[in-house]
């Protein structure tokens, strides 16, 4: 696999399970499919969040994104959880069933603590370590806060 970008798909389940994932061959697409939505429907019950990887950025949803969380929970016919996941961070937001209106609040919002799946997808998608893992690992494994708690 090595460095190839490509989008990855994850349906969620409850306690964070990753109930069944795709891929597509595109660091920039992930078209739509018959076995995704037969995957969709058959687990719809079981469904707590929809998330896939932008292994280029950006950290959004893009307008095909919005068409495709419209459909969906128009099918499913109860609100989900959406997630982008990319290589600085993950953005969250729920699609509600009906039309939402002027004033409702959509935005999406940054994770501050992302699930452990988040670096199956980032690892799936070909993406490198972010910088703030490689901090957070640095930090980790500093010789001298070790050498300070061995005194
Ligand atoms: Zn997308």
């Amino acid at each position: 696999m090595g460095s190839h970008l490509r989008e990855v798909f994850f349906l969620v389940g409850e306690g964070d399970v990753v109930l069944w994932s795709d891929a597509s061959e595109s660091p920039v697409r992930l078209p739509d499919t018959r076995a995704r939505w037969e995957a969709i429907w058959s687990r719809r019950e079981r469904i707590v969040e929809i998330a896939h990887s932008h292994p280029i950025g950006p950290i959004a949803f893009s307008r095909e994104d919005e068409t495709t969380m419209r459909a969906l929970v128009t099918a499913l016919g109860r609100p989900v959880l959406f997630s982008v996941v990319a290589p600085d961070g993950m953005i969250r937001r729920v699609e509600p069933v009906d039309e939402p209106g002027a004033g409702e609040d959509r935005r999406a919002r940054l994770v501050e603590d992302e699930p452990w799946w988040t670096r199956l997808l980032r690892l799936a998608s070909g993406m490198q370590e972010t910088s703030r893992t490689t901090d957070l690992a640095r930090a980790v494994a500093a010789p001298s806060e070790i050498a300070t708690k061995e005194q």
